[in-house]
């Protein structure tokens, strides 16, 4: 097939005053027997070199699904992507071919899933698995693929790397295999880094490591890292800014030390009040009332309506859209003063 203009993306600095990676407007939705489910509706943000992006929410708030339109890993159908762009460079990752589109995932825009167990093959050496990124991406013979295997497995720092790189994933901890996956994802120094929930099935210690591995190749190479978690606990020392998504919507973003002075959403205030904290000890945790919407039949007007405690009778029936509160913050809340002021 002829290629297009649209199958060669621009070369390094040819993106004038475009972000790294944009977002634009995108929806996702599915269409299962049940009915459509609108899973993704006008998330738009941006991530530039060197910068962290952290996108919070629960489970079914539509960030998963949005880093994985990124990615182009969405099974289509039942997805369907009826609005938006993605642009890497200023490039719409959305109209390139999906031969175009191999090119850029992996390479240049990356992924760490959540599951490093699942995610790794059982029956291939860690060795294995790393080095057939450069056999396959880069043509590099089976001996200098797995000398670079071992490279990477010590810039993640995995001890005694060159004798470990023939063992199997279930020889490894936790916290060592979500480390090879991570070493899988920078193989191909890619530009764009997602990682998906990495230290979900983690402990606390654990996590605090992996969280310091990610920050650390970050600054050594400039990527654009999204940090997808439902945990706002996790992202206060290591995210620039924050997008809060809920029912397929981003409902506030804020440079990070902003929404941790003064929330402008009742749903970033309950997810903050939320994180344990020492000095409120013998005190009952603070949850968020109800459950996340169904995405096949959201609210009418503001979808946290049935769970704010700030409602007023317009949030019934009006949508709220995304006030701009300052140039790098706004909030998709009627009442975001109140809140803000609270
Ligand atoms: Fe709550 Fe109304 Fe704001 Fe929605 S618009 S978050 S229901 S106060």
């Amino acid at each position: 097939m002829k290629k297009t203009s649209a199958d060669v993306l621009p070369v390094e600095g040819g993106f004038g005053n475009e972000p790294l990676l944009a977002v634009d407007n995108l929806h996702v939705e599915f269409h299962t027997r049940q009915g459509t489910v609108r899973a993704v509706n006008g998330v738009s943000y941006t991530v530039s070199a060197g910068e962290t992006l952290a996108v919070l929410g629960e489970s079914g708030s539509g960030k998963s699904v949005t880093a994985q339109a990124i990615m182009g890993i969405l099974d289509v159908p039942p997805a369907v992507i009826p609005k938006g762009e993605i642009r890497f460079k200023g490039t719409d990752l959305l109209k390139l071919t999906e031969e175009a589109r191999t090119q850029v995932r992996g390479q240049r825009v990356a992924m760490i899933f959540q599951d490093a167990l699942s995610a790794l093959n059982p029956v291939f050496t860690v060795g294995w698995q790393i080095s057939e990124m450069f056999r396959v991406h880069r043509g590099m013979s089976k001996a200098d693929a797995m000398k670079k295997a071992v490279e990477l497995m010590d810039r993640v720092r995995i001890p005694a790397a060159r004798q470990r790189v023939n063992d199997y994933p279930h020889q490894f901890s936790g916290g060592m295999r979500q480390r090879i996956m991570i070493a899988m994802s920078i193989a191909l120094d890619p530009e764009v880094l997602i990682a998906d929930e990495p230290t979900t099935a983690l402990d606390v210690t654990v996590q605090a490591q992996i969280m310091e591995l990610l920050a650390e190749l970050q600054r050594e190479s400039q990527m654009g890292l999204i940090l997808i978690t439902h945990d706002l606990g996790v992202v206060a020392d290591v995210a620039d800014k924050i997008a809060v998504m809920y029912a397929g919507r981003i409902v506030e973003n804020a440079p990070v030390h902003d929404i941790y002075k003064g929330p402008a959403h009742p749903y970033t205030k309950g997810l903050l009040d939320s994180i344990p904290r020492v000095d409120l000890k013998g005190q009952d945790l603070y949850a968020i009332k109800g459950l996340p919407p169904n995405l096949l039949d959201l609210p009418t007007g503001c979808a946290f309506h049935p769970r704010c405690p700030y409602r007023q009778d317009n949030c019934v029936t009006d949508h709220p859209p995304l006030h701009e509160i300052s140039g790098t913050r706004g909030s998709a809340c009627h009442y975001w003063r109140e809140v803000l002021d609270d």
